[in-house]
């Protein structure tokens, strides 16, 4: 009975097993790893990547993929192996076309790469970075040459986290709503007194930030039995299967948003893992389907649920528990707080206003870098120069700047972009939930996540990578990815939070 897909799924899981094996290293080296110690991790790294995708791409690989197809032809297109087949069929032709030399040729240079940013980073020396940059942008580059595309190199890269957009397609998103974005902002800058957060930036214990992120975790739905949470220079998600997902944020102690929406933003991620449906585990279908689609749930928790009134209703009282200066503070005050505007430098601490002007400014850098009209060594006066134009105010130092975020020394170039279709697809996704169940604030507000979290596991996380991004759209809202609700969403908070 299907002997050869059974074949198939042992030699995908074996694979599978090997890049969780590098996740795990690469884990270690964002949380535990001793600064010192790259050059052994890039041998590491660099082995797996070769082992995984020689296994990967092999003959064998291919004939048991058209050997299996054949088998189970004719299975129904949401099945799980017709999904299998479709998926790993587009993940083969993508990934056959890149030389193995260079899959590890990244894997190495972008492990060394990770603490040579993160010392820049703490140094504001962008100059020291900036050769390891070049080699980066150069092996994108090269990539995306072997990879192919029709209009432009970006394409062929953003393929790889969001499979099926182009880069005229997020051009035309991102064309489409930036008016109206900077409109916006541009209006609750006349406002900007009505709101101060002022409130949130007091001393606040590392320890009881720690613990109180946990709790707020526990309680939207992120399983710490089968999770854990760390900290990092630069907050991200990472798994090793939906039975072993590993959050990390950062503490500010003189800011308790940074690790709150921190962790609030990575457990949205993580319960997107933990979702993943189990029959789909160790095969090329468990997980998230795009970073966009990641992205959804990531910013759905954080802001739609996390940044709302009704969410600080329950836990306001919590964190006060927690930090007594906040004791005499009302929910009115704190929302307000939480939610206000303000042009600053740091995009994962962006308000939901301006975020999206963070991820256009990033997106024109790498495709004028891809196209060959801005250099790696100008960086620092290209970002500048685009940050003043979209939000008015110029970066004091690199890292504030240029050097903020970890992905292009991780060489996650063309990346981005999805973060900003992450926020419109959280808009649409959040509108069809509140549509089948209009009493979700209603249940946040008393503390109760499990109506959404339920939604978000039917709708999107047990279906892993079996639908793209733009088919789960389409199938839960009826038409492809939008700014409209995203839009609609920002103009009727910030109205009625800065009286507009
Ligand atoms: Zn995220």
């Amino acid at each position: 009975m299907a002997e050869k897909y059974q074949q198939l799924l042992a030699r995908l899981a074996d694979v599978q097993n090997l890049n969780k094996t590098a996740a795990v290293l690469g884990w270690d080296q964002q949380t535990q790893m001793p600064p010192g110690s790259a050059e052994p991790r890039a041998h590491q790294l660099e082995l797996l990547a070769r082992l995984s995708h020689e296994m990967f791409v092999s003959e064998e690989t291919a004939r048991l993929l058209q050997d299996a197809a054949a088998e189970v032809a004719g299975a129904p297109y949401d099945s799980v192996e017709a999904s299998m087949i479709r998926v790993v069929q587009q993940d083969y032709d993508d990934q056959v076309k890149l030389p193995t030399s260079l899959v590890s040729e990244i894997a190495r240079v972008t492990t060394l790469a990770h603490e040579v940013w993160a010392k820049a980073r703490a140094n504001n020396d962008f100059l020291s970075f900036r050769d390891t940059l070049e080699k980066i942008f150069d092996l994108a580059q090269q990539a995306a040459q072997h990879l192919g595309y029709k209009e432009h190199p970006y394409d062929a890269l953003i393929n790889q986290f969001e499979r099926g957009i182009t880069t005229a397609q997020v051009k035309q998103i991102f064309d489409e709503h930036k008016p109206a974005l900077v409109e916006l902002v541009h209006a609750i800058g006349k406002h900007d007194s009505a709101v101060s957060d002022a409130l949130l930036h007091q001393d606040f214990d590392v320890e009881q930030q720690r613990k109180f992120s946990v709790e707020v975790a526990t309680a939207i739905g992120f399983d710490f039995q089968h999770g854990r949470l760390d900290t990092a220079v630069h907050p991200f998600c990472t798994n090793f299967g939906r039975e072993d997902v590993r959050l990390t944020t950062r503490f500010d102690p003189k800011y308790i948003g940074s690790a709150l929406f921190g962790t609030m933003h990575e457990a949205g991620h993580g319960m997107y893992e933990q979702g993943s449906g189990a029959e789909l585990e160790y095969t090329p279908l468990s997980g998230g389907t795009s970073l966009a689609v990641h992205e959804s749930q990531s910013r759905m928790w954080e802001n739609m649920v996390g940044r709302s009134k009704g969410f600080w209703q329950w836990a306001l009282p919590k964190a006060q528990q927690y930090f007594p200066q906040l004791a005499r503070v009302d929910v009115d005050t704190f929302y307000k707080a939480i939610n206000k505007v303000k042009r600053s430098f740091i995009r994962v601490e962006a308000d939901e206003a301006t975020y999206n002007l963070h991820i256009m400014l990033r997106f024109e850098i790498e495709t004028g870098l891809l196209e060959g009209k801005i250099k790696v060594a100008d960086l620092p006066e290209e970002w500048n120069a685009r940050f003043e134009s979209y939000l008015g105010v110029v970066p004091p130092n690199d890292t504030l700047g240029v050097l903020q975020d970890v992905h292009w020394s991780s060489g996650l170039i063309g990346y981005f972009a999805t973060y900003a279709l992450g926020n419109m697809l959280a808009a649409q996704y959040y509108n069809r939930a509140l549509q089948a169940h209009p009493g979700i604030p209603d249940e946040i507000a008393s503390g109760k996540f499990d109506t959404l979290l339920g939604w978000l596991r039917s709708n999107i996380h047990e279906h892993g990578r079996k639908y793209t991004s733009d088919e789960l759209t389409r199938r839960i809202t009826g038409e492809s990815i939008q700014s409209r609700d995203y839009i609609q969403y920002l103009q009727t908070k910030y109205s009625a939070l800065y009286g507009l």
